[in-house]
Parts: structure tokens; C-alpha cells; sequence
């Protein structure tokens, strides 16, 4: 395994689920780890306990705290930004004001921790998005508004990948399938609706996204940029 040992990390959203998932393997790593998460405190402090990581309340919707907070954290190896929210609906009768909230936090953003962390990061630096599968695919009704922003992420790293490119930074995508978390638990009621369209009949573990965010972190993926990685079980192939 790659060591992180004397990198710094920050984590947007690491308290449950895939984010959680990724301070851990980067604090195994060896990393200091920071993490933000919005409500779930209980789940932060049990995360930092763990890992020794650094919880920091930051709601991902308040664009200036992100960028506050992101400064703050002075120059950053890596910035992993995970936080996202899925809002489900007829986008006739969707509430207009979820829809703002979705779109301010899975796309203002990323955008916004991206560019003020590149101001400080180091040359050889790493920008990661989590993504969603549904960036490419959008293989049922109601996920109008969750799909558009993550397609929305891709050309974020694209076009940061040109920016940054000249400092031998890398920004790519991580694009999840059907993972069980929180957000969408295996065994629930959604489970046979996501399945279908999947080459590998399960879930993915949320410790198989991390892995793949470590080994873009790593010295070793210093080629790989602007690039969208799948990992969806064969979703959108
Ligand atoms: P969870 O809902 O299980 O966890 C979401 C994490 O993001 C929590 O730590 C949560 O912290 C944090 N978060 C959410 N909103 C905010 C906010 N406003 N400010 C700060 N932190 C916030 O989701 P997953 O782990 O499943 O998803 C992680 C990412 O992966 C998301 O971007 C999601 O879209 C993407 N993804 C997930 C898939 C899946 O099947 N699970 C599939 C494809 C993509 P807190 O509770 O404290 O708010």
C-alpha cells in the first residue's frame, strides 16, 4: 500500500458511508486526515475517535464556510470531496428549494473546495470527486436533478485538469455504482431496481471506492487526470 505518511487530506463529508470509508483507508495510510460532515455528530466523533482524523462541522450548502474552512486547513496533499445528497422525485412536483439545496451541494461545492484548495496545494497535488454512475446513465425515473450534477462534477474535473495540469496536479472523478450505504443500503427496498441493470449482481463496498481513491491519491496515478474511473458493477458499460 502506498504510504500518505506526512501528506495532509481533507475529506468533504467523512462521517458516514463512502467518505467514512475513505478517512479510513487514508489514516491507515498513514495521512493526517481532516473531515467535514453537516448533521451526523454522533458518526463524526466515533470516525475521529477511530482514526485520529479531524472532525469539523462544515455544511457543504454554506458556499462561504466551505471556502473558509477550506483555506483554513492551509496547504492540502489531497482533497477528497464526497458529500453529496440525492433528492428523489417527479421533477414536475419536486420541491424547488431540495432541488437548490442538491445542486449547491453536489456541484457549488465541489467547484468552490476545488479551486480555493488549488490555491495552496502543492505541485503533484490531488483533487478527487466522488461522482455517481448516474453522471453517464440514468437508468430510472425521478433522478433528473441527482444525475445532472454529477454530470456536472465531470466537467468540473476536466476543466480543472487543464488548469492545474501545468503543476503536475491531477483532478479526477470517482464514479460509484449502487454501494451500500446510508444513502442507498443494500437490501432495501430499492435493491432489485438497482441490481438489474448490473454486470456484478451486488452492492459495491464502500471500502472498494476508498481503494480507488487511494490509489489516485497515490504517486503512482500521476498520469491519470481529468479522467472519470467507474465503478458501478458494469452500470453504465
Ligand atoms: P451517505 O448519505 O451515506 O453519506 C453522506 C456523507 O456526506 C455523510 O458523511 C454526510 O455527513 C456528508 N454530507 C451530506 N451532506 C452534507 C453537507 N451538506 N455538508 C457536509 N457533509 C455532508 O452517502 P454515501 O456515502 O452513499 O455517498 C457519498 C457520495 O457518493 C455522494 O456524493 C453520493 O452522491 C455518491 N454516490 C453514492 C452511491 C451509493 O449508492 N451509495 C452511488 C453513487 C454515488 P452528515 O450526515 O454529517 O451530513
Amino acid at each position: 500500500m502506498n504510504s500518505f505518511s506526512g501528506k495532509k487530506v481533507l475529506v468533504i463529508g467523512g462521517s458516514r458511508g463512502i467518505g467514512a470509508a475513505i478517512v479510513r483507508r487514508f489514516t491507515s495510510a498513514g495521512a493526517t486526515v481532516v473531515f467535514t460532515y453537516s448533521a451526523s455528530q454522533e458518526a463524526a466523533d466515533a470516525v475521529a475517535k477511530q482514526t485520529g482524523a479531524r472532525a469539523a462541522r462544515v455544511d457543504s450548502a454554506d458556499r462561504d464556510a466551505v471556502i473558509e474552512f477550506v483555506a483554513s486547513c492551509g496547504p492540502l496533499d489531497v482533497l477528497v470531496v464526497n458529500a453529496g445528497v440525492v433528492v428523489f422525485g417527479d421533477p414536475a412536483t419536486i420541491a424547488t428549494d431540495a432541488v437548490d439545496r442538491l445542486f449547491t451541494v453536489n456541484i457549488h461545492s465541489p467547484y468552490f473546495a476545488a479551486v480555493e484548495a488549488s490555491k495552496r496545494m502543492p505541485d503533484y497535488g490531488r483533487i478527487l470527486i466522488i461522482g455517481s454512475a448516474n453522471g453517464d446513465t440514468v437508468p430510472f425515473v425521478g433522478l433528473t436533478a441527482y444525475a445532472m450534477s454529477k454530470s456536472a462534477v465531470q466537467g468540473l474535473a476536466r476543466g480543472l485538469a487543464r488548469d492545474l495540469g501545468p503543476r503536475g496536479i491531477t483532478v479526477n472523478v470517482i464514479q460509484p455504482g449502487p454501494t451500500d450505504t446510508d444513502m442507498n443500503p443494500a437490501g432495501g427496498p430499492m435493491e432489485q431496481m438497482m441490481l438489474a441493470g448490473l454486470s456484478i449482481k451486488r452492492y459495491g463496498k464502500a471500502e472498494e471506492i476508498a481503494a480507488m481513491a487511494l490509489f489516485l491519491a497515490g504517486p503512482e496515478a500521476g498520469y491519470v487526470t481529468g479522467s472519470i474511473q467507474s465503478m458501478d458493477g458494469g452500470m453504465s458499460g
